[in-house]
């Protein structure tokens, strides 16, 4: 039994290897390297998903690609010049013939392995002692394949709001399939069912307790929340977001304080820690087990690639108030400080800090934090407020508490009537380099417009994507890019419809 657990695990680390190496598409794995399709035990269970959230570690997902898509493609991020790692994001400039496989390979390869789990796990007998660690087991899996498929018909699927769901998404699915399998892709309404559903029941299966580097209760309520308001369901995302935080608030969590805030990001907060600080999920990288130099703590780092950085429009929104404290998660590289002359002059988020004794490759990855939450919260409050269903003394309560730990002069006036736009323009600077900007605005009917502004601090900050990709959106002819094309290896096998404008 112990040699079976051993081999399954050691083919799970083989596939998440093979898979950064060989671009292949999702299920055109080399036999030797299939994963398991069945799992009969706890154990096996246990193996299982602790190989799912190392392939979710891997620098082509969460430690990643997955997280800085959204942030390069919006207008508060760029990549520092055009020959740099996030440039293909940043410019728009995926293709027919050059989509990447990553985006679709990786999280259906965690789909795949959630389906291992999720179509054996009833049917495995344990002492009433492990019922509740095998329900929180199935609920951490549930979770996991709703955040895949919630994120594939981010990238691939136009935002729900667009069109009601009416086009085309990603692929749903739900079984173990074979390499042979032909997978079609389903409308984003039915994407957005099926997230829903797997987010739904995992909430009443996951623990409640911190859980390091897994997803909890709180967590999965928190991503809930954020799937509601993508999918315009504000009552809905106001109630998840306020069970989140009361929820998480009652087991330690807590928002960071101002103090807190500059360097929070790299505690290393553990099950006795009394205050379990704010992040509800986040992805553990260690030096002996790191995404290594392609990850975004690498990535973000002036001493590391320094790949991608803030723009200037942004930084001088952040600066118009000087005292907020994100201003100090914006790390800016000066000449002074023994830079080169490709790396000062650009300020660069400084979110992605590494835990002590570790290189900046190694940092955790925070996923989902509680401030989001708070965010997601007052964001359904004013939505629902503005149509006529008063909601605004929780828009003021959950938007107030980010502005005034930001800055503890500054709060938000409960006479006054919170709108989406000053919860969206918070949102930005709350939630910079965290890889929601560029849908925050899509999924609101906006426009991502990028100005080139001044800024003599960012002297080396240009925007060099060109004027086609100053302003992107609905009703500009680059609308087509906002949606990924299919990678080519795929649409070869399984004859997937490719999105529309990138031509077949
Ligand atoms: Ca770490």
């Amino acid at each position: 039994m112990i040699m079976t657990k051993i081999y399954k695990y050691v083919m799970m680390g083989i596939v998440a290897i093979s898979m950064s190496s060989c671009g292949n598409d999702w299920l055109d794995l080399d036999p030797s390297t299939s994963v398991p399709t069945n799992v009969t035990s706890k154990s096996e269970v246990d193996a299982t998903l602790n190989g799912i959230y190392s392939t979710m570690q891997d620098p082509n997902a969460y430690s990643g690609r997955l997280v800085y898509y959204g942030d390069m493609t919006g207008d508060d991020m760029q990549a520092v010049s055009s020959t740099k790692r996030t440039a293909s994001a940043y410019l728009y400039g995926f293709t027919k013939s050059n989509a990447p496989s990553s985006y679709w390979a990786y999280p259906y390869r965690i789909i795949q392995n959630c389906n291992v789990i999720l179509t054996n796990i009833d049917k495995i007998e344990v002492a009433d002692a492990d019922k509740q660690t095998m329900n929180d087991y199935k609920g951490q899996t549930l979770a996991i394949r709703g955040m895949s498929l919630f994120d594939l018909t981010k990238l691939y699927g136009y935002p729900y709001t667009y069109d009601n769901g009416a086009s085309l998404g990603a692929s749903i699915v739900t079984d173990v399939v074979d390499k042979d399998y032909m997978p079609q892709r389903s409308t984003v309404a039915q994407c957005y069912e099926q997230i829903i559903k797997d987010l739904e029941a995992s909430i009443n299966l996951l623990g409640e307790k911190f859980n390091k580097g897994k997803i909890n209760k709180w967590a999965a309520l928190t991503l809930l929340s954020r799937v509601y308001l993508y999918h315009g369901d504000n009552e809905k995302a106001l109630n998840a977001a306020k069970a989140a935080i009361e929820g998480a608030e009652s087991h330690q969590y807590q928002l960071w304080t101002n103090a807190e805030y500059p360097t929070a990001w790299s505690n290393d907060v553990s099950e006795a820690s009394t205050n379990k600080g704010e992040v509800l999920f986040e992805i553990i990288n260690l030096t002996t087990d790191s995404p290594g130099k392609e990850s975004l703590g690498y990535l973000y780092s002036p001493n590391g690639y320094y790949d991608g950085c803030v723009t200037k429009s942004f930084y001088n929104f952040l600066k118009k108030d000087k005292d907020d404290v994100r201003l100090k998660i914006i790390n800016v590289a000066t000449k002074a400080q023994g830079y080169s002359s490709s790396v000062y002059g650009r300020g660069y988020v400084n979110k992605y800090q590494p835990q002590q004794g570790e290189g900046v490759g190694d940092a955790n990855i925070p996923v989902i934090r509680l401030s989001e939450a708070y965010l997601n919260a007052a964001e359904a409050a004013a939505k629902l407020t503005a149509a006529g269903n008063d909601h605004n003394a929780e828009a003021v309560k959950y938007l107030g508490a980010i502005v005034s730990r930001a800055n503890p002069a500054k709060s938000v006036d409960a006479s006054s009537t919170v709108t989406v736009d000053q919860v969206l323009d918070e949102r930005r600077k709350e939630l910079v380099g965290e890889g929601h900007r560029m849908f925050d605005l899509l999924r609101n009917g906006k426009k991502v417009v990028r100005v080139e502004e001044s800024n003599s601090t960012l002297s080396k900050t240009k925007h060099t994507c060109g004027k086609d990709f100053m302003t992107i959106g609905e009703g500009e002819e680059n609308f087509y890019k906002i949606v990924l094309p299919l990678p080519l290896a795929e649409r070869n096998v399984s004859h997937l419809q490719n999105n529309p404008g990138y031509g077949e």
